[in-house]
């Protein structure tokens, strides 16, 4: 078969290897380090960084169309692969929007979808001349924040100057502290043709500034889930998007919904879609790289996705030991993914596993269970509640 090429060897890579080959293509990963994920089950591995020349010339010499599964993949690499006659999905341009928040709101704000009130902070002068409403807020570095990194909650405007300082002083933009009543992400598919396709809402729970669990579909109401999915085609559509895009989303506690970010790439939330869906956002990556039809997004049952973190691999003394994961494994619509990274890491996505059941009960049911048996702290908050 033909082989794709992709940008990025981790975990989202992996999994969209995984669907690559089920659809009978082979997968070219440019990745600088050794023991990648995507790697391991790629029929190539070009070692070599993001921005080298013979890197990126190898890579287009096996390869028609490149995909990404790293946010931070340099939008450069993207615009000289197209300058060699690769089609790339996303494109360099909407990568690079991506990549900087004061940007990637104003292409929010261009789709007509509300963000949180928020100002670019790119100088010390910026701090003083802040809005005094914008406190209590949120200094995040405008690029390569991840995971609740490069943000610091500040309150008052004399915080947010030390916090400024405190980054180096490099681009920022400040944000008002909302009060969320729910973190929802929606994934939307778009192709070359300008048709788009959107997965069921996800519902997000972060511990620590990284995801924990996610609900699929999101337990709001069919308005608000038809909205989010709106926005999130609108927003896909401002950026011309090709690929497949997540759109985090704030509800607020009066109903108001607000994009906070996009990633372009499939996403964390995403990976129940898997087992959930008829298609999932890895196969919906390769269907857009490969030029052919969208897939279909339908739920086929509800979902729980638990994130399997490197602090499970730690016991009481520190000491480092795969968890057992028998208990975990015989539960009903129990699905294990394990990422084959070599060093296990606190904080590190490890895995994830995901329940899928005939009913929203029983998938929270059987993810609490596992949770239990895990040892996370955040097991008894996997109760039911009505969608
Ligand atoms: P990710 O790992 O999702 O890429 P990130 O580091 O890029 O995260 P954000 O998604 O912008 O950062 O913020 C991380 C989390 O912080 C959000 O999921 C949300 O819980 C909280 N947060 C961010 N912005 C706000 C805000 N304006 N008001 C309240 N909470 C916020
Ligand atoms: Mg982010
Ligand atoms: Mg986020």
């Amino acid at each position: 078969g033909e082989t794709l090429g992709l940008l990025g060897g981790g975990q989202l890579g992996r999994m969209f290897a995984q669907a690559a080959a089920t659809m009978g293509y082979h997968v070219a990963v440019l990745e600088p380090g050794e023991n990648a994920p995507a790697a391991e089950v790629s029929l190539k591995h070009i070692r070599a960084a993001y921005d080298c020349t013979e890197g990126i010339q190898e890579l287009a010499s096996h390869v028609r169309t490149v995909t990404t599964e790293f946010e931070n993949v340099p939008a450069d690499t993207l615009k000289r692969l197209a300058e060699l006659g690769v089609r790339t999905t996303p494109s360099a341009s909407a990568v690079s929007a991506a990549q900087d928040r004061n940007v990637e709101k104003a292409f929010i704000e261009k789709a007509g979808v509300p963000t949180a009130p928020h100002a670019a902070v790119r100088s010390e002068a910026d701090v003083e001349a802040l809005d005094s409403s914008l406190f209590p807020g949120i200094l995040k570095t405008a690029r390569l924040g991840y995971d609740g990194k490069g943000q610091a909650r500040v309150r008052t405007r004399e915080e947010a100057l030390e916090a400024f300082r405190g980054f180096g002083g490099v681009e920022c933009v400040l944000e008002k502290m909302l009060d969320l009543k729910l973190e929802v992400s929606v994934i939307v598919c778009r192709d070359a043709a300008g048709d788009s396709v959107v997965f069921p809402v996800a519902e997000n729970h972060h511990k620590n500034g990284i995801l924990a669990y996610t609900v699929l579909p999101a337990r709001i109401d069919e308005k608000t889930a038809a909205e989010a999915q709106e926005h999130a085609k609108r927003i896909a559509q401002a950026l011309d998007y090709v690929g497949v895009l997540c759109v985090e989303l704030f509800i607020l506690g009066d109903g108001r919904i607000l994009a906070n970010e996009i990633a372009p790439r499939p996403h964390n939330s995403g990976h129940a879609t898997i087992e959930a869906c008829v298609s999932s956002q890895y196969e919906e990556q390769v269907r857009i790289a490969a030029g052919l039809p969208l897939g279909d997004t339908t739920l086929r049952s509800p979902a729980v996705m638990l994130n399997l973190l490197g602090d499970l691999w730690y016991d009481a003394a520190g000491n480092v030991r795969e968890p057992d994961w028998t208990k975990l494994l015989a539960l009903p619509g129990a699905k294990l993914h394990l990422y084959g990274k070599a060093q296990p890491r606190r904080a590190r996505k490890m895995g994830h596993a995901t329940f899928v059941a005939e009913t929203q009960s029983e998938a929270l049911a059987h993810a609490r269970a596992a949770a239990e048996h895990l040892g996370l702290a955040f097991a008894d908050e996997l109760k039911v509640a009505a969608r």
